[in-house]
């Protein structure tokens, strides 16, 4: 029997757009930030006025948050996209306002001056020929050794270590390894925001290819089962670093799908498992903190207490961290 099903059509729209952080779809997440909703309750509080910019995919809407003073708004405190979740309860976003003048980045300095050798390895070399040659699947095992080299000289963060980063994950999406693919996108773009900034030509290249493999995949929940999978390998070869960004990359699947104490849960084992000292560490550690923070705003009891004992893992001394 033949049914109309008006899922499909939302979902290939959702991936069209790309996916932000539930509830909130991709454009929304990418014109705001996270934000810890401060007590805006009582005489000295705050308080939102405004409804506008609603969005057609995820129903947020631009309002703006008052101070105010025996209930009487007096200054502005900022613009927030919001989505009610019943009751007085919502979840929010800070929008980033633009700034007035857009600022020059100067390209990063790499560290491979001092190791000009890099550029020259056989693995790097053949990589690059293979690439050039539009053969990705070729170039793609030559530029996971290289990139080991340069991990280990460079460290991971280095703009030439990232170019490579970038190369490895754009191979494994041309060999259709969508799900490590993802992974690999999740975890290096914070990094190229943070090196190159967010409009550089690498920054947009990941984020365009990140939004080609979940097409590929087809939704979050699909994506969630596919990187499922993904780990359950990981564990049973014993591949750490493998493991740590596929499982990242589950935790934020399993979070756009709004299994939100899944998530925490995974990004909770990453985190514990993750390198001291190594730049990854601070993606998983901030992955692990969003997912706190829409936990917290949902306020379901569960979700709030898994939020607290991971809060408490990221203050912990002991725990790993970037530096
Ligand atoms: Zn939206």
């Amino acid at each position: 029997m033949l049914t109309t099903n008006p899922k499909p059509a939302r979902m290939s729209r959702m991936d069209e757009v790309g996916r932000g952080v539930y509830p909130f779809c991709g454009p929304c997440t990418a014109t705001s930030e996270a934000w810890r909703a401060a007590e805006v309750r009582g005489p000295m509080g705050g308080r939102f006025y405004g409804h506008r910019d609603v969005c057609e995919n995820c129903g947020s809407s631009v309002r703006t948050l008052y101070k105010t003073v025996l209930w009487v708004p007096v200054s502005k405190v900022g613009r927030y996209r919001i989505v009610p979740t019943g009751g007085r309860s919502y979840v929010g976003r800070k929008v980033i306002e633009q700034p007035l003048r857009t600022v020059v980045r100067r390209e990063p300095v790499s560290a491979i001056a001092q190791y000009p050798e890099l550029d020259g390895t056989p693995d790097y070399k053949q990589a690059e020929a293979y690439w050039l040659d539009r053969e990705p699947g070729q170039a793609l095992p030559h530029y996971q050794a290289a990139l080991a080299e340069r991990e280990q000289l460079l460290g991971a963060d280095d703009p030439a270590t990232l170019r490579v980063r970038l190369r490895v994950a754009q191979g494994l999406l041309a060999t259709a390894n969508y799900g490590r693919a993802i992974a690999w996108f999740e975890l290096l773009t914070p990094q190229l925001v943070e090196v190159f900034g967010s409009h550089h030509e690498l920054t947009r290249t990941a984020a365009e290819a990140v939004t080609g493999a979940r097409l590929m995949v087809g939704g979050p929940r699909s994506e969630a089962q596919l990187l499922a999978d993904i780990v359950a390998a990981d564990v049973s070869s014993g591949a750490d670093a493998q493991l740590l960004r596929d499982q990242a990359a589950l935790g934020k699947a399993q979070l756009a799908c709004g299994d939100i104490s899944d998530a925490v849960e995974t990004l909770i084992e990453v985190v514990r498992h993750a390198v001291p000292g190594h730049p990854d560490t601070a993606v998983y550690r901030s992955a692990l903190a969003e997912a706190c923070e829409v936990a917290e705003a949902r306020g379901k009891k569960r979700d709030v207490q898994l939020a607290g004992a991971a809060r408490q893992l990221l203050n912990r001394a002991d725990a790993p961290t970037s530096t």
